[in-house]
């Protein structure tokens, strides 16, 4: 059966930790790794609506892009009606994990989400640049006949990813030469006997970020007592992971018609601008899924001709207009997109992994702000 560490490994390959931003508490906020699970809700958010939609569906496992638990809890009793909700959850056995910042600055992630759907040239150009992958090479010798799994394994986490392609890998056969002294403990062969064994070295590629993580995959799984293997350095790649995208349109379009298309994509009935007059030429648009207020300086350094965010104060959007930085507040609910894009994500990779999960898609979420 399929646990919860399963799923959330897969996650992390996509949308590794080390990408989440310092304060964000990422993870698994209720329940155990060794869980298994039958039927995944993926979510906006976790609320009281999530939480009777996942009782209703006979859910075992809600993923949220928002942690569920912000603020640190001095006390869990039911006389808080955000603490009752936790409680609530334990009691119903149903664990909680969540992917945030990650999700937002990993390749493929939320901010390329939003800026695929407002129709932005892809790929986008990272707003704010917050990790820069770079590249090494492992390169390993194992038996013949423990090839295939220990390149699985390496495959499993998150080796040889080139482009669009990934199980990337070159292997070529040999023999491996040693000889096991007195204290070794051999997988093949006996002590102070010189040994030969047909072998195969594998090259596959992997950014520097997963080096502790391929190690620990290679002492797990490689039968021999010591398993040679390099690691060496290729360089920066040009691989940036960050808050927003910036990009340009096919074609220029007016304020008027990028307001149409905003509240069109995103299913709004209003959105908030200033800044701008309504024939004025756009072309080049940044856009920050969330509260993005305090990258706005950050789309003006990239020539944004229009800023797309969520959540702009009063103060922040003054700051704009004083700067000359047209804008659109489309409300922080746009993020809603993950909960559809992580089901389609997470139904691929059922497949591949042959998990046998059911995944589905809270219905039970809108917006919290109501237009009259
Ligand atoms: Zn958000």
């Amino acid at each position: 059966m399929t646990t919860i560490r399963d799923i959330t490994n897969r996650i992390e390959t996509f949308a590794p930790n080390h990408l989440a931003e310092d304060w964000d508490p990422i993870g698994l906020s209720f329940g155990s790794y060794d869980k298994k699970i039958k039927k995944i809700l993926v979510a906006l958010d976790f609320d009281k609506n999530t939480l009777k939609e996942a009782q209703d569906k006979k859910v075992d496992f809600i993923f949220t892009h928002h942690p569920a638990i912000f603020k640190s809890l001095p006390t869990l009793n039911e006389h808080d009606s955000r603490r009752k909700e936790y409680i609530d959850l334990i009691r119903s056995d149903i664990a909680l994990y969540s992917a945030h910042t990650n999700v937002d600055s990993t390749v493929g992630g939320m901010n390329d989400w939003l800026a695929g759907a407002i129709g932005l040239e892809q790929p986008s150009e990272v707003l704010a640049t917050s990790y820069q992958s770079e590249l090494k090479l492992l390169v390993l010798y194992t038996p013949l006949d423990d090839a295939k799994s220990i390149r699985e394994t390496l495959h499993q986490a998150g080796a040889g990813q080139v482009g669009d392609y990934r199980n990337v890998s070159y292997t070529s056969n040999g023999i491996g030469h040693f000889t096991p002294e007195n204290d070794a403990d051999p997988t093949i062969g006996e002590q102070n006997r010189a040994e030969e064994v047909e072998e195969e070295r594998v090259e596959v590629l992997f950014p520097s970020y997963l080096q502790s993580k391929i190690m620990e995959v290679i002492y797990k799984n490689h039968p021999y007592e010591e398993p040679v293997f390099h690691i060496f350095d290729i360089g920066k790649t040009d691989m940036e992971f960050g808050i927003g995208r910036v990009g340009n349109l096919k074609e220029p379009k007016t304020l008027d018609e990028m307001i149409s298309k905003v509240k069109d994509v995103f299913n709004l009935s209003h959105v908030r601008t200033a800044n701008t007059s309504v024939d004025q030429a756009i072309q080049r648009v940044a856009i920050v899924g969330g509260s993005g207020e305090s990258y706005y300086k950050q789309a003006l350094n990239k020539q944004a001709d229009l800023y797309i965010t969520g959540d702009i104060s009063y103060h922040g959007a003054q700051d704009m207009i004083r700067d000359g930085l047209p804008f659109i507040d489309a409300g922080h609910f746009i993020e809603n997109i993950f909960t559809e894009k992580m089901t389609a994500l997470l139904n691929e990779w059922n497949e591949e992994e042959g998990w046998d999960i059911e995944i589905i898609s809270a219905t039970s979420q809108e917006d919290v702000f109501k237009f009259n």
